[in-house]
């Protein structure tokens, strides 16, 4: 062990920190950003805003992002049809610094995060990084699904303080029964209850989101993006619903001025144009329905989705279908999932090139026997 290795907290070491490739490659479907631009008005206003503010930043930000919680709020009351008041939303740099916010103020030595893999890598990243424990929960093995039964089964004999459910889930795709999360406030009666909406904009008609929930159930929790379906990825604003007292809580842990004003301001700026940002959304869906019927088509075994990406079965060795598309310009993210990887729609060009791309690939790509 090295010198720097004995200093670090035992908890780290030999941890490997969150590695998505990020290759200059033509057609990048590996981390489910959104492939289109921010549009031209949209960039505008920003510049136009930022200039004005500009000159303004010998002050801090506002500590409260005050302005930026109501357009949250109105955004979300458009979106949802549920409406919140400012004190019920936090936002930070990203959905991750949210989540880990909720983790440095319920977490902690001592206490128990619950999740149900696979889903979003960084649940338990941040989770064990800040020192607590985090337990695999399971999903069924073939399909990815997550009953009630099971989740209740698992959450009663766990008894975490965190539970982190995704939905619509990330690699899977499907969003969870609205039954698990309300199953799951029951079965973890000390817990505080983390629903992952990042992607709840592009989820099939008839999706509920647990906003809908929220009004009475002060321990659950509802994270959003504007880094998916806002095209927004680089802006890095992502945000939660939740009571009062759990905002107010989230306070304590937070940096001071943790939004810088430009973050604020452009974030603001796009909420105003929500209609227009949210318009590649049904492109993006029809692209991602597009995969499904056509990797099933090929033989494949694609998982239904809700949200702006694919994961895909039926391959005899992932990693080497993930080099053979690399080597052809493609990037897509193997999960690490046996004989699975995991495909973000783009715009109608770039799937296409990863479709045409699969077709040629597949019969030396596949086996009639996954590996176990
Ligand atoms: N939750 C899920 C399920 C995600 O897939 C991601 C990003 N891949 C995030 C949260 C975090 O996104 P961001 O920090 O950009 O909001």
């Amino acid at each position: 062990m090295s010198e720097i290795e004995q200093l670090l907290r035992p908890e780290l070491r030999g941890r490997t920190p969150y590695g998505a490739p990020q290759l200059d490659v033509d057609v990048q479907l590996n981390t489910n950003e959104s492939s289109y631009p921010v549009p031209d008005e949209v960039v505008r206003a920003a510049v136009a805003a930022l200039h004005e503010g500009l000159s303004g930043l010998n002050r801090y930000p506002d500590r409260e992002f005050t302005a930026l919680r109501k357009a949250l709020g109105d955004y979300l009351v458009q979106q949802s049809g549920v409406t919140f008041r400012p004190e019920q939303l936090w936002a930070g740099n990203g959905s991750n610094e949210v989540l880990q916010h909720l983790v440095q103020a319920f977490g902690g030595p001592g206490r128990i995060a619950l999740g149900f893999t696979p889903a979003y890598s960084m649940h338990p990243i941040i989770t064990e990084t800040l020192g607590t424990r985090w337990v695999d929960g399971q999903r069924d093995a073939q399909t990815f699904d997550l009953t009630v039964e099971s989740a209740v089964r698992q959450a009663t004999e766990v008894d975490p303080h965190l539970v982190f459910l995704c939905s619509p889930n990330n690699p899977t795709g499907t969003a969870l029964p609205f039954e698990v999360i309300e199953a799951m406030l029951e079965a973890a009666p000390r817990a505080l209850v983390i629903v992952d909406e990042a992607y709840a904009e592009f989820a099939r008609p008839g999706t509920p989101t647990a906003l809908s929930l929220l009004a009475g159930h002060p321990r659950l929790v509802v994270t959003r993006t504007m880094s998916k379906a806002f095209t927004l990825a680089g802006g890095r604003l992502g945000y939660l619903a939740a009571s009062p007292d759990v905002v107010d809580a989230l306070r304590l842990v937070r940096l001071p001025y943790h939004l810088s004003t430009p973050t604020q301001t452009i974030a603001r700026v796009a909420l105003e144009h929500a209609d227009l940002l949210l318009e590649t959304v049904e492109a993006i869906k029809a692209q991602r329905d597009r995969i499904v019927t056509e990797l099933a088509g090929l033989g494949l075994t694609p998982v239904p989705s809700d949200a702006n990406f694919v994961l895909f079965g039926g391959l005899a060795d992932a990693p080497a279908t993930w080099q053979a598309l690399l080597d052809e310009g493609i990037l897509v993210r193997d999960v690490g999932i046996p004989n699975h990887l995991r495909v973000t729609a783009g715009t109608p060009e770039e799937t296409s090139r990863f479709l045409t791309a699969m077709a040629r690939l597949v019969p030396a790509h596949t086996s009639t026997k996954e590996n176990p």
